[in-house]
């Protein structure tokens, strides 16, 4: 048994489906199908949410333009009297205008969840209806009913005791042999709805070949497999045709935004093979993510890049050295504004980390250390990591640019870079 996970962009239009059913079609084979939002309809969906919690203008346009672009999908896959998943779709757009209805709750992960859900609930029955009127039946699953969390609301944890319990239940393959289901969500004992981070989908992928002990699983996206680089920034990138786990957790780690960083660890477990192709080109094998074995790790540097940096530099006012006091102090200040630390740098008296931009906490968290340390930060720089680095590829990435800040470990490199 396999499991399939395609992402928004493999559906984000009727040829898109198409091509999904004539992948599906060719394997014939048991498989669990877990899919994300058609395109970019979490996005949109996020916006919905903003909109709601701040009481904006607009929600329903932006609601109509939703479901248009849905219906307009449907249009061109379904025959007009196909009208089983016309009243599916119109059902779930109902009980999204249900829910934008009320007064938002006073918690705005809770609200995220119940609104941002639509986008899996719906691309699935679309899909899975479609499957089925080309001859495919399938059965679609509800994931809330059985891949259960805790309440971290747009976070949510795996309850792995009760999923593993009934995720099996669930997806018993007495009479089926295709199933669908939803990535990126999960449902709480009391049967709330809840996410489990953005792109989260290949993690619901990676949990369910673990609970269910599948043979493999394969990731169908819009690139040949992974690449040393992301193509649109180096045009000569190439795809590295096997990588340890071990490799893939440090590429994603490090921000290599092929895959979701927690979806390595389950099937590692397990030892489940990970493909990661291309819906574009069945015949591409794409990378294949599997158990060390030395010569499979091709040693040529991934350069991995992240923007929107903020280098923050720390020193106590009080001349103390950054001692264990100090460190742990800053660490709970960071885990209280659920800041991610993508490079830490310590000296005896100053202590250096870059996070991201884009958190809105910054401001607060930069204001709580201040209350105790001095603290000086340069916004706007670049994060550049180089696995398996080598002179040439250091320089390729530094030359004729101001290095802040440099680390260097074996396997790694980092610079932030002005
Ligand atoms: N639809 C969700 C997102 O866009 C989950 C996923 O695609 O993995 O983040
Ligand atoms: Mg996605």
């Amino acid at each position: 048994m396999n499991i399939f996970k395609f992402g928004g962009a493999s559906v984000n239009s009727a040829d898109g489906v198409r091509n999904f059913v004539k992948i599906v079609q060719y394997y014939r084979e048991e498989m669990v199908i877990v899919l994300s939002a058609m395109g970019k309809t979490t996005n949109a969906l996020e916006e919905i949410v903003d909109a709601f919690v701040s009481k904006q203008e607009g929600i329903d346009s932006k609601v109509l333009s939703l479901q248009k672009y849905h219906t307009n999908i449907i249009n061109e896959l379904f025959p007009k009297k196909d009208d089983r998943v016309f009243l599916k779709v119109e059902s779930f757009f109902e009980q999204l205008r249900a829910y934008l209805q009320k007064s938002p709750s006073l918690i705005y992960e809770f609200d995220y969840d119940q609104i941002v859900c639509f986008g899996e609930l719906i691309s699935t029955t679309i899909v899975s209806e479609y499957l089925r009127l080309s001859g495919t039946p399938n059965k679609w699953v509800d994931i809330r009913t059985c891949l259960k969390t805790d309440d971290t609301y747009k976070e949510g944890r795996i309850d792995w005791e009760l999923s593993q319990k009934l995720v099996p239940q669930t997806f018993g393959f007495t009479n089926t042999f295709v199933y669908i289901t939803q990535g990126f969500l999960g449902g709480t004992t009391t049967n709330q709805t809840t996410t489990l981070g953005r792109e989260g989908s290949d993690y619901t992928a990676a949990i369910l070949s673990y609970i269910l002990d599948v043979d493999k699983l394969a990731i169908w996206k819009d690139v040949p497999g992974i690449m040393n680089a992301d193509p649109k920034w180096l045009s000569d990138a190439q795809k590295l045709e096997r990588i340890s786990y071990q490799e893939a957790i440090e590429l994603a780690f490090y921000g290599a935004k092929v895959i979701h960083p927690k979806t390595i660890q389950p099937i590692r477990k397990k030892k489940i093979p990970l493909q990661v192709r291309s819906f574009l080109d069945i015949n591409e094998s794409g990378t294949l993510i599997s158990m060390a074995y030395k010569k499979q790790d091709q040693l040529i540097p991934v350069y991995i890049r992240k923007q929107d940096q903020v280098l923050i530099s720390i020193r106590p006012c009080d001349f103390s050295f950054i001692l264990e006091e100090n460190l742990s102090a800053l660490f709970s200040i960071f885990a209280k504004h659920r800041t991610k630390v993508n490079l830490i740098q310590n000296s005896a008296i100053s202590f250096s980390v870059c996070v991201d931009n884009s958190d809105r906490r910054l401001k607060n968290l930069i204001a709580e250390i201040s209350i105790n340390f001095e603290v000086k930060y340069n916004e706007n720089v670049e994060l550049i990591t180089i696995r398996h680095h080598n002179s040439e590829a250091v320089e390729r990435m530094t030359n004729g640019r101001q290095i802040l800040l440099e680390q260097r470990s074996r396997d790694t490199a980092q610079f932030v870079l002005l």
